[in-house]
Order: C-alpha cells, then sequence, then structure tokens
C-alpha cells in the first residue's frame, strides 16, 4: 500500500511558519505546528483558519503575527518531545464501568469516525471462576517498543519525554509496526479517511496525529499537543469515573483531574502492573486491579444493556 500525500502539503508548512498566530495557538488540529490553508480569493489578503471550538474563520493577513521561531514546534521539536518529562498512564480497573466516554473523547478530538477506536475498552475474564471486567487500552508507550525497532523509515519513533509517535509524513504503509505490536494498538487507514476537508487540509504533525493519511498507520499517541499546553489528555477528562490517571514520572504526580497523587505510591499501595509485563516491553501505563469493583458486568451479562451484551458476546459464550 502506498502513501498518499498531499501535493499542498509543503504549502501549508510554509503557510503555517509565515502565519502561526495567536488565532491558531489552540486550533482544532492541535496547537502549534499546525494551522490552515491560504485563502484563494484574489481581493482580499485573508487566511483562513480553525477556531478552538472547530469553526473556519477568515482573519486579515495583517492582523497575524508570527511566532518567534522558538515557540514554533518544528518537526525535529515535535520528535524529540517535552524536555525534563517522563509521562505516564495509571488506569485504575476497579473503577471502569465501560462509560466510554474516553473513547469517544478521543475520536472527537483526533477526528476519527465511530469505528475507528485509538483507545478501547475491551472485556477480560481472567479464568473460569472469576468475575469479567472492563479493561481500557491504550497504546502502551512502552520504554523498549518493538514497534520502533522495526519500522525501516524511523516513521514511528520514541521521544525523550516517553512517548511513542507515528509520523504520517514519513509512514509508507508496510505494517511492520502493527505486526510486531504485541498489543494490537494500532490501527491502519485502508481506506480515505473521513475527514472533514478543513482537517484533511491541516498540516500534518507528529505532536497531533491529524489529519489521518490513506494508506498509513495511527495509534494513540497520549495527546502530546495537549501536554505541551500543560493539559490532560480528553480521555482523562472525559471519563466520569476517574479511571485514568496522567502525569510525569520525573515528578512522581499522576492526577485523574479530580485528585493528584504521588505516582510511586499508588503504585505500591495498590499493587499497580503494567500489561504483560513478561514480554519485556516496558509498558508505560500501569494498571491498577480490578478488585472491589463497581460495575454492573461484576453481576454477570443479564445487567449490560443489549447493544454491549452483543459486542461482548463472543467473551461470554467462550467463556473466557
Ligand atoms: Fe508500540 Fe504497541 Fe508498545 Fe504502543 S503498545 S509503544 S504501538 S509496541
Amino acid at each position: 500500500m502506498s502513501n498518499t500525500k498531499s501535493p499542498q502539503s509543503n504549502d501549508r508548512r510554509t503557510f503555517i511558519k509565515l502565519g502561526l498566530a495567536t488565532a491558531c495557538t489552540s486550533t482544532i488540529c492541535g496547537c502549534l505546528g499546525t494551522g490552515g490553508k491560504k485563502s484563494t480569493s484574489k481581493d482580499n489578503e485573508t487566511v483562513k483558519l480553525l477556531s478552538p471550538d472547530g469553526k473556519l474563520v477568515e482573519v486579515a493577513k495583517s492582523q497575524i503575527t508570527p511566532l518567534p521561531d522558538d515557540e514554533f514546534i518544528n518537526r525535529e521539536a515535535a520528535r524529540k518531545g517535552i524536555k525534563g518529562r517522563k509521562f505516564v498512564m495509571v488506569i485504575d480497573l476497579a473503577l471502569c464501568k465501560n462509560a466510554r466516554k474516553c473513547i469517544t473523547a478521543c475520536q472527537k478530538m483526533h477526528h476519527q469516525p465511530e469505528d475507528k477506536e485509538w483507545l478501547q475498552v475491551k472485556l477480560m475474564k481472567d479464568n473460569e471462576h472469576a468475575a469479567p471486567y472492563w479493561f481500557p487500552k491504550t497504546c502502551f508507550h512502552c520504554d523498549n517498543p518493538p514497534c520502533v525497532k522495526v519500522c525501516p523509515v524511523s516513521a514511528t519513533f520514541k521521544r525523550d519525554d516517553g512517548l511513542v509517535l507515528i509520523d504520517n509524513e514519513r509512514c509508507i504503509g508496510c505494517k511492520f509496526c502493527m505486526a510486531a505490536c504485541p498489543y494490537s494498538t494500532r490501527v491502519f487507514n485502508w481506506d480515505e479517511p473521513e475527514q472533514s476537508e478543513e482537517i484533511a487540509s491541516c498540516a500534518s504533525s507528529p505532536e497531533t496525529s491529524v489529519p489521518s493519511e490513506i494508506g498509513t498507520v495511527d495509534k494513540c499517541d497520549f495527546c502530546p499537543d495537549m501536554a505541551r499546553r500543560g493539559e490532560l489528555p480528553d480521555c482523562v477528562t472525559a471519563c466520569p469515573n476517574g479511571v485514568f490517571y496522567f502525569g510525569d514520572e520525573n515528578e512522581d504526580t499522576v492526577t485523574n483531574g479530580q485528585e493528584t497523587i504521588r505516582f510511586s505510591q499508588l503504585i505500591a499501595d495498590r499493587a499497580g502492573y503494567r500489561y504483560m509485563e513478561e514480554l519485556g516491553t516496558k509498558p508505560r501505563v500501569y494498571y491498577l486491579p480490578a478488585r472491589d469493583r463497581i460495575f454492573p458486568v461484576e453481576r454477570g451479562l443479564e445487567d449490560l444493556s443489549d447493544p454491549l451484551k452483543e459486542m461482548f458476546k463472543e467473551v461470554f459464550d467462550n467463556n473466557i
């Protein structure tokens, strides 16, 4: 599968360097390093930008102030990561009720359709006697990532701040990374992605993971553009049950937006573990065991809504 690139890419990047301005600091495409496209109108010198609420707005070029070079997140900086940080996530399985708000927030943030889930909530059952439990699964941003090792063009890479990202301008669609990931967290764009024209014409950035491109690989990115602004990933803030904690291992602090906790203490006190630790991938996502859980599935399949029963039928039918 070949990688299809927009012929406008260079224009877009040129524009961004000229035109990144205050109006663009929190565009729909993320933050710094993304932007809009030039107006085709001859008689007025305007550019189109995306507002934070996703509306296309037209701004006079004279009103735009270029950002200083050191504020522009170029590709090199996007590959390096945020200085001094070591991002980590903790997922409390005892709290997950499969509200699925994390999934829809992620899809909205990354302009993905309903059937593309970078973050999934699986139904797990450890043995025939144990009650099932919900298991949210992100990319684990492994410290020893097999996906990065097999990429022949360095399209996927590990940053100093711990994040594993994808530069889809480099991706050649070989799918080696998908085969290498033992957690099946990556998705391939077999067809032209369902995105608005505005999103499709944004400059791509490894920091925002949009726009998606046909013939390339996507995955959960831990929302690095938001981290750069000091904000939590959308899955964290969207969860009504406080399941996701996100933070910085260097600062030994994580928060679910409701409480802030010492990371090392949380893992020690709650017996935090990493999924399939024996593989040696060293995930940057830790799980807190699903003990004392409060979700309805604990009492059996009959408590689930019909669509969920259907979705997880295989798990129960096979008693796994
Ligand atoms: Fe790579 Fe998979 Fe680990 Fe994510 S979970 S870093 S895609 S190996």
